[in-house]
């Protein structure tokens, strides 16, 4: 990669800098000093290349794509931003002259943990893409004062702590002052006839300011710098002199502390539905400030809104901002006049949408009484939106309540965002082949026969520079010599490492590579007290914890191995480590009982030295992006275990096939499309398929007949009532039989639990013949080819969004 500056001029800026703010030189600095700097330095540089980028942009009058999201998963920047602009060796060599090591300013960086899991990675992954590929795009979301919670475990028990990333994380972050909004909440709307017809009179409103917080993402060998705009709540200066003079403190500061509430914490539920208020102002409050902003920089550009569409896309990322429907409407109507249909139209060919669950339980709706209370203008839109769209279906379909019904946005004094985010839209998209279908199929067929042109797919990727050449330099390097450096700015090219497939040695150097990565993540886990053995085979489960999702029925195989071993401690399997990385929603009491039950379950096998040595467990804490990408390239085997139909794409699984891990998984998600770009032949999948599943439950599903029938489910879920070092798990024991409705549990893990074990001593099988493994790997990697993020980003641009990147 190219860069731009010389070690010299380097050591210049950084002197300069420690000079200005700690008045101290090189070699008085320690490391947190050091590693500000070195952030400020690479601030400023992105700040040059922004300037002349954004300038570049303009002249060209570009189509720009807004990417609107709650969650930005974003981890560390220093080291992505100096690999993104090709100066990570000269930072390295001045670091080095003045006695620091570049690795150790790294991990003195807190992770911006702005985001849940898989979809706020997402977001943060298509940043890098756009930088990359050179496409005007900017971010938006909320500046969280406290990103996800950290988690600790005490005595198996999940405990959660607060996330303070701001002292350290803030030297990303360039405040703009300048460019501040206010959003307007609760207060009443009056509806005034004059002779230019309806308007609207909207008073009594509290007001917060809106200041944008920038971070700054290189993009790779670009020219591009994507811009992830975060807004910060601030108390519009209202205080309260008169109270405080008398004395009433508390009251003199009320309004503040509301203000400022908005974005203290991010909500830390993943794929469920949290009907707080404070969350629906902290949604509210983010759409505003973007489209607020939106609007303003496109009239300063071109003075009138009238190519806005032609000008502007703006994406949702999952319902969460779905009220910048009636956001840019209201806008559209109230400031600038529009007729109702003329903004209507304009709204549905600006906005797009992805869907990224088919969870009931994750389907935001709104109580109406909400809306009205907190916006009452907004609530009127939407009021209106709904009116006209199930006229419009009615001409339509003539008497037909019962689908008007299923397709309204407002229903039973809720309003079901999914279908304002549709209604609202042009584009509506699964993030995986399989779920695009069910949607289609299933979860909005109504709206898909009614107009099917509005939905399609993009299936996600993955930032593959971060997550392969970042996070595994020595498969890097490997790749480097067999196929050159185009991969790097063209997925597509991994493809051609298949020519290596029976390359004797370039296989054995996969091994190394696998085996140098597991020991330096056992070296890390040593320095953390966990000791495992980095000859064993690491079997990898890192993901959030839920249900779905199925870390339940991982740990029900490894129960019933442990039971056959202390049958038989002569049992011939080869060493494993099974390495469990998730965090639980704090108030999702059967996740953390799961979490109780490794960390127990791992305790007792500790207990027994002939036993640990064959198998043991390993819950690893605090999972997060910079563990990702220390225990991706480590990685053997990947989990993907979800019932079929449940997992929208999954990205963790991407992430460890392209680091050479071999997939264990049901069809499901984006695993399908694993399946197909590696082949039967290099992936071991099982158990039912989303077909499957709905016909299982149309012929009527009953855990317990399995348990009656098959000798070993019978005995392991036995063992959950007898419990593992000491405590008892008859909760879960109940929950897999009986569940909430009698039939077990709702995620089918005894349906699936045979097969499973099945499939798992074949992968063991497989194992022992190293050669045919390291073959297998190495399809993997090629396979991943088509699940980098700049492919999904290719198909949004040109399918979705309609722009074009820079000349
Ligand atoms: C990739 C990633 C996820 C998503 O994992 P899935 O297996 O796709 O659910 C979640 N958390 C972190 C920290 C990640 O890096």
């Amino acid at each position: 990669m190219q860069s731009t500056l010389t070690k010299k001029q380097l050591g210049v800026l950084i002197k300069n800098r420690l000079s200005r703010h700690y008045g101290i030189s090189a070699e008085e600095a320690d490391r947190k000093q050091m590693y500000k700097t070195c952030a400020r330095t690479v601030v400023e540089i992105l700040s040059d290349k922004r300037t002349r980028y954004y300038q570049k942009l303009k002249d060209q009058e570009k189509k720009k794509v807004y990417y609107l999201c709650m969650e930005f998963l974003v981890g560390r920047s220093l080291k992505n931003n100096l690999y993104n602009l090709g100066l990570e060796k000269e930072f390295r060599d001045i670091l080095k002259e003045w006695n620091f090591d570049l690795e150790e300013l790294y991990e003195e960086e807190p992770d911006a943990g702005l985001g849940n899991g898989g979809l706020g990675r997402l977001a943060s992954c298509f940043m890098d893409s756009l930088a990359t590929m050179e496409y005007p795009a900017m971010g938006y979301s909320i500046c969280y004062e406290y990103g996800l919670f950290k988690q600790k475990i005490v005595d198996g028990w999940q405990m959660e702590l607060p996330d303070i990333w701001l002292p350290g994380g803030d030297v990303w972050l360039n405040q703009r002052n300048d460019l501040s909004f206010r959003v307007k909440f609760n207060g009443h709307v009056e509806e005034i006839w004059t002779k230019d017809g309806l308007t609207t009179n909207y008073s009594d409103y509290d007001e917060v300011e809106a200041v944008p917080y920038d971070m700054m993402i290189s993009g790779a060998d670009s020219e591009g710098v994507a811009i992830l705009r975060l807004w910060r709540a601030r108390d519009v200066d209202k205080f309260d002199m008169k109270s405080f003079a008398k004395g009433d403190y508390n009251r003199a500061m009320n309004e503040k502390m509301n203000a400022e509430l908005i974005c203290k914490v991010l909500y830390p539920s993943d794929n469920h539905f949290e009907g707080k208020t404070l969350r629906l102002r902290q949604q509210y409050f983010l759409v505003s400030a973007s489209i607020q902003n939106i609007v303003s920089d496109h009239l300063q550009q071109f003075g009138t809104l009238d190519n806005f569409s032609e000008k502007v896309a703006i994406h949702i990322n999952d319902t969460h901002p779905a009220l910048c429907i009636p956001e840019l409407m209201r806008i559209l109507l109230d400031d600038h006049q529009f007729s109702w249909d003329d903004a209507y139209n304009m709204v549905m060919n600006t906005v797009s949408y992805t869907n990224h669950t088919v969870l009931s339980e994750a389907l935001e709706t709104w109580p109406e009484e909400l809306l009205k209370q907190q916006f009452p203008r907004i609530y009127g839109i939407i009021q209106g939106l709904n009116e006209a769209y199930c006229q419009e279906m009615w001409n339509r379909y003539p008497g037909e309540w019962g689908k008007i019904e299923r397709m309204a946005i407002m229903s039973h004094g809720q309003i079901r965002m999914a279908h304002l985010c549709i209604i609202g839209s042009s584009s509506v998209n699964g993030v995986s082949k399989l779920h695009s279908d069910i949607l289609k199929s299933q979860v909005f067929s109504d709206f898909y026969q009614a107009s099917s042109e509005k939905f399609t797919n993009v299936t996600n990727g993955i930032a593959h520079r971060r997550w392969i050449c970042q996070a595994n330099p020595r498969l890097t390097r490997l790749l480097d010599d067999c196929i050159g450096q185009e991969y790097k700015k063209d997925g597509r090219k991994l493809a051609d490492f298949r020519r290596y497939s029976e390359n004797r040695s370039i296989l054995r150097q996969l091994r190394d590579i696998k085996l140098a990565n597991k020991i330096d993540f056992s070296n890390l886990m040593d320095k953390k007290g966990i000791s495992i053995d980095p000859h064993s085979i690491f079997d990898v489960q890192a993901k959030r914890l839920h249900e779905y999702k199925r870390q339940l029925l991982n740990v029900l195989k490894i129960i019933s191995l442990y039971l056959d071993l202390k049958d038989d401690s002569n049992l011939d399997i080869p060493p494993q480590t099974f390495l469990f990385a998730a965090k639980a929603a704090p108030g999702y009491y059967m996740a953390k009982e799961v979490i109780r039950l490794i960390w127990h379950l791992s305790a007792e096998i500790e207990k027994d030295p002939v036993l640990r040595e064959k198998i043991r467990v390993v819950f690893l804490e605090n999972y997060c992006v910079t563990m990702a990408e220390a225990l991706m390239p480590a990685a053997e085997i990947s989990e993907q275990i979800s019932l079929a139909g449940k997992e929208a794409s999954g990205t963790g699984n991407m992430k460890m096939m392209a680091n050479g891990a071999l997939t264990i998984g049901t069809m499901d998600g984006a695993n399908v499309e694993i399946f197909e770009a590696v082949g039967k032949d290099n992936i071991f999948i099982f158990g039912m398929s989303a077909e499957d599943v709905e016909r299982k439950w149309a012929e009527g599903y009953a855990a317990s007949s399995y348990y009656h029938n098959k000798e070993k489910v019978h005995r392991v879920v036995d063992s959950l009532r007898r419990g593992f070092n000491g405590e008892s798990f008859d909760t879960i024991y109940r929950y897999l039989l009986v569940g909430d409705y009698g039939v077990g549990d709702p995620y089918m893990c005894l349906a699936d639990f045979e097969d499973y074990l099945k499939v798992h001593q074949q992968l063991l099988g497989v194992y022992q013949d190293q050669h045919q493994w390291n073959r297998m790997s190495l399809f993997n990697i090629a396979g991943a080819e088509r699940f980098a993020a700049d492919r999904s980003i290719m198909e949004y641009a040109n399918n979705i969004w309609n722009i074009t990147p820079l000349h």
